[in-house]
């Protein structure tokens, strides 16, 4: 397979890589690492980086504008994108082929080529691997820039190897990347700026959780929201951390949104989304949600979760 990638990416002039919305690190870190390392191996290709700049991510470098006569007779490339809903950019579909490389379960089996490993750490692990057999195929060389937007992508997907997903595998491509000599302690800082606004909110959630006999209550306002510098959506990341307070077996998040106040309820026994019914929403029966029209409304589905868990 990934053989079958090197030659086709050789029999292109023009290449166009596309990624996924809602960029994260491994999306920038495997479509600009494979941008970078086409052009460290091909220079006379021209090779683009398709879909819009996402601008927390700067400090891994941006996409190019991309018109759309350059898809005629090009190879088009798309990274760490499990559907074709989610890929960035709507003229994917216009270039001559298309290859889909990519790391999660493989339900919309899209483009001509398709190489999809769910067990590998990050889609840029993928492209480590591509570079692997065009070094041994072709002699490729990898730049200190590929080697950087790799391990970014890496260490992103990973949670800075702590997820079950980096297995030794992913430790000897950091090695070799890491051997590159790039300046690593001004990208984790780069990284670590980008999470700082949750991980910051993250620690005003436990200390501000109101926990009455094994229920507990978040309450984000958009005050709180302004000033951590964070959205409605954002927090929605950060629903599952009381589940980590000893105790606990239940609990709301109530989010301050334009018009309504979201409820988002999480348990570890006590079904819940019953409750969430009786306040027009549903869902699982761990995990619900529902809206409130106020605070007052909020307070009430607060009280009817510690009412369900026998307070
Ligand atoms: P969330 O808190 O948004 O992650 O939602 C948890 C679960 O509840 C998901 O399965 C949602 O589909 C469901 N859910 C959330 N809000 C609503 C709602 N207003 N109506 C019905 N289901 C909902």
């Amino acid at each position: 397979m990934k053989r079958q990638i090197i030659d086709t990416i050789e029999r292109y002039d023009t290449i166009i890589i596309h990624r996924h919305v809602r960029p994260d690190p491994d999306a920038y870190g495997s479509q600009l690492g494979l941008k970078t390392l086409i052009l460290d191996n091909y220079p006379g290709k021209k090779v683009f980086a398709a879909g819009d700049h996402d601008f927390s991510l700067d400090y891994l470098g941006r996409p190019d504008e991309v018109a759309v006569p350059l898809y005629e007779g090009a190879l088009v490339i798309v990274t760490d994108t499990a559907n074709t809903e989610r890929i960035d950019g709507c003229h994917y579909g216009k270039g001559a082929e298309l290859i889909k490389i990519d790391h999660h379960p493989d339900d919309d089996r899209y483009g001509t080529i398709r190489w999809v490993e769910p067990d590998a750490s990050a889609t840029s692990e993928l492209i480590y691997r591509l570079f692997k057999a065009g070094e041994q195929s072709r002699g490729w060389r990898m730049s200190v820039g590929a080697a950087r937007l790799l391990y970014a992508g890496i260490i992103g997907d990973t949670g800075r190897f702590l997820h079950p997903s980096a297995g030794p595998e992913t430790f000897l491509a950091a090695a070799e990347l890491v051997s590159h000599g790039f300046d690593r302690p001004s990208l984790h800082n780069a990284m670590y700026e980008m999470d700082a606004p949750l991980l910051r909110l993250n620690g005003y959630i436990l200390q501000n959780l109101k926990v009455d006999n094994g229920v507990g209550v978040v309450k984000i306002t958009s005050e709180t929201m302004d000033e951590f510098g964070v959205t409605a959506s954002d927090t929605a990341k950060l629903v599952g951390v009381p589940g980590a307070v000893k105790g606990l077996v239940a609990w709301v998040f109530q989010v301050e949104e334009e018009d309504q106040i979201r409820l988002r309820f999480r348990s570890k026994g006590p079904v819940v989304n019953d409750l969430a019914r009786r306040f027009g929403g549903g869902g699982h029966a761990l995990a619900a949600g529902a809206s409130a029209a106020d605070w007052k409304e909020a307070e009430q589905a607060a009280e009817a979760l510690r009412e369900l868990c026998g307070n």
